[in-house]
């Protein structure tokens, strides 16, 4: 198991609209510093467990009601998703979600908002973005609207790299993406986390391109988490093959 834990979620059940179970026990870890991925078939409880460490399921209806999640050591799970956001926890939602009538510049703008220490000191975020982004920088004043599909998952991932995250939790960013934009995105995700040491929790139904690129894996079935292991251990799993990677 991880020994510096960044974030740990210990045992979490979700339920939504009071009575139906979700989350049946959750327990993970992401260590500083790392890549960790949730795999799992669609319905599995992905997006609930993100929005469940972001506090965003009341607005479904959804809440923690066993368990508790940790960060850097601190009991976060009653924190509100704008103090996370303080704190360094940022989730790029599932299906990006950008403001369509706002330029590229204005969506990354956005993220901006915790930030303190002026327009200098956003500047400088903005291009540490469009360092990693070069094509969001010929974007800039693009209407997000009108950009591609990958250009738009890159204004997501650039928008909550604005508030200086520790922990960014990315909700399947290959989503409806051609195979070779979603590698492209996921190999921008490595170099900011080599580069700048940000650490990601990736929820992803596509096991073959997040397990080559995270260094630990967790597979929820049906709300619970069948097996956990190493990337690499996981890849190489005969179960794992036959029902995640197709090479049955
Ligand atoms: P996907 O890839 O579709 O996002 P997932 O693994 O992320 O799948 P979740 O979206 O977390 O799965 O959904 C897990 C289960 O919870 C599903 O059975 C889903 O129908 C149910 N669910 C999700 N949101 C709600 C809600 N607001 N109210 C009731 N049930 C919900």
């Amino acid at each position: 198991a991880p020994s510096n834990p960044l974030l740990k979620v210990n045992n979490i059940e979700v339920i939504y609209d009071h009575v139906i179970l979700v989350l049946k026990g959750v327990s993970l870890e992401v260590e500083k510093g790392s890549i960790v991925s949730i795999l799992g078939a669609n319905g599995a409880g992905k997006t609930t467990t993100l929005k469940a460490i972001s506090n965003l399921l009341r607005s479904e209806r959804g809440e923690v009601t066993k368990g508790s999640i940790e960060y850097n050591g601190a009991d976060i799970t009653a924190k509100s998703p704008a103090d996370l956001v303080m704190d360094g926890v940022v989730q790029v939602m599932e299906g990006r979600h950008c403001f369509e009538h706002l330029t590229v510049e204005e969506n990354l703008l956005t993220g901006a908002y915790t930030r303190k220490g002026g327009r200098s000191v956003v500047n400088a975020e903005l291009e540490k973005v469009y360092h990693y982004f070069p094509r969001l920088k010929e974007r800039r004043n693009s209407q997000a609207g009108y950009v591609s599909g990958g250009e738009q998952q890159m204004v997501a991932v650039g928008r909550a790299l604005m508030a200086k995250p520790s922990l960014i939790l990315l909700d399947e960013p290959s989503m409806g993406l051609a195979p070779q934009l979603v590698e492209e995105i996921f190999e921008i995700v490595r170099r900011l986390n080599v580069e700048t040491g940000v650490s990601f929790l990736v929820a992803e139904q596509n096991a073959t391109i997040a397990l080559k690129y995270a260094h630990y894996g967790y597979i929820l079935e049906n709300g619970r988490v069948v097996m956990d292991g190493d990337a690499t251990d996981l890849a190489n799993n005969e179960d794992v093959k036959e029902f995640y990677l197709g090479l049955g």
